[in-house]
């Protein structure tokens, strides 16, 4: 394979994630219509891809890494760009009343489905109810129920069809992560989430620190570290979720050296970072809308400020910060309230939004309905 020598400019783009190659970028030669290595101005590896004049550019990156570019490597690029269209294997099928009827959820998780009743009322409407979801998409393997009301001895069952693996994964954006269908009301993953865990995919944390506050079983995490990040730190109290994250990283045959799992309260966790001089360039924040731990209690509507604050003290120059809330009774306006309290006269930018993803029907008419609210946020 031919080598091609880059000037800095063109190394610079190169460097900078820039595929298409121009002219300009090239020394002088007479190279069309074949592969080439290119290399920086000290001479080092920088990226392969082809030449062929095309009516804008004269050729492409194709990888930075040193791989072959041969039939596997087709085999894979061709699957990658399969499971991306298929972008999440498990979402939600049915959304209370943005589909119509409100009291009942349905997700979907690779097969399989999840029905979650929110009164009595609809449960005791169940026999029909599964008969007719049977009947319209014949295709779903089996099905659980979560019972999110009070008055029953039990909060979730398998309710119809093929029993699921205890434990499996469902891919979302190329990143596999570990889900359990009949333990409690959780499941392992927050379906409402995929797109701010596909940006974290998608280069946000590309190469930086990241620090994941209620981590849960740390699927942002995972995502961060699919995307390139070179460290995360996830920080939650309950006991189980280390033994869940490390699931989920190992499911994605990610090492462990420079992932840290801590099982701590997150306002000990700040002084605990504060001690250790420890700081991040990306800092999570998706707490709960409202928790107790020992004496102290929590709520988003009231104490959200203090939390941005609090990060603020462990955020590098130039990071970011992840502000979420799923509290349904605080509106986008009170929250971003909440947030310019934190922030104070720390200069800030808001550089992305993102609601409920599109399987999550909403009632426009009813604001509370709409109650995911994350925004991204540079310093
Ligand atoms: N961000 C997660 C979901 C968080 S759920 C995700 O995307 O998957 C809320 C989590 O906050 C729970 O796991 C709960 O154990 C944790 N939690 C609640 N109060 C906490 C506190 N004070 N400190 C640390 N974790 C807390």
């Amino acid at each position: 394979m031919e080598k091609i020598s880059l000037n800095q400019p063109a190394e610079q783009k190169v460097l900078k994630g820039i595929n298409l190659i121009e002219k300009g970028d090239l020394p002088d030669n007479n190279l069309d219509n074949t592969w080439i290595e290119l290399q920086g101005s000290r001479g080092q590896f920088l990226a392969k891809g082809y030449l062929s004049a095309q009516n804008k550019g004269a050729g492409w990156v194709i990888t930075r890494r040193q791989e072959e570019l041969d039939l596997a490597f087709f085999v894979t690029l061709f699957q990658m760009a399969w499971n991306k269209r298929q972008a999440y294997h498990a979402y939600r099928i049915f959304n209370q009343d943005g589909d119509g009827f409100g009291g009942l959820t349905i997700d979907f998780y690779d097969g399989y489905s999840v029905f979650s009743w929110y009164n009595e009322f609809i449960y005791s409407q169940r026999a029909n109810i599964i008969e007719a979801f049977q009947k319209a998409l014949p295709q779903i393997k089996g099905g659980y129920e979560k019972i999110r009301f009070k008055g029953l001895d039990y909060e979730s069952r398998h309710l119809f069809g093929q029993e699921a693996p205890e434990t499996f994964t469902v891919l979302e954006n190329g990143v596999c992560y570990q889900v359990f269908l009949n333990d409690g009301l959780m499941t392992g993953i927050f379906l409402d989430q995929h797109e701010v865990r596909g940006s974290l995919v998608d280069g946000l944390a590309a190469g930086q620190s990241v620090l994941n506050l209620f981590s849960y079983t740390a699927a942002f995490s995972v995502a961060a570290a699919m995307g390139g990040a070179a460290e995360t730190t996830s920080v939650d109290l309950a006991k189980r979720s280390r033994e869940l994250s490390q699931a989920h990283f190992e499911a994605n045959h990610l090492e462990l050296d420079h992932h840290r799992f801590v099982v701590m309260d997150v306002f000990d966790y700040f002084k605990y970072a504060k001690r250790h001089d420890l700081s991040y360039d990306v800092i999570i924040l998706d707490p709960p809308s409202f928790a107790r731990n020992k004496k102290k209690t929590f709520s988003v509507a009231k104490d959200y400020h203090n939390l941005i604050a609090q990060s603020l003290e462990i955020l590098n120059p130039k990071g970011i910060l992840i502000a979420s809330t799923n509290a349904a009774n605080l509106t986008i306006s009170k929250f971003k309230e909440q947030i310019e309290k934190g922030f104070g006269s720390q200069a800030h930018n808001y550089v992305q939004t993102y609601r409920l993803p599109a399987d999550f029907q909403i009632n426009k008419k009813d604001e509370s309905s709409n109650y995911l609210k994350v925004f991204t946020i540079g310093i």
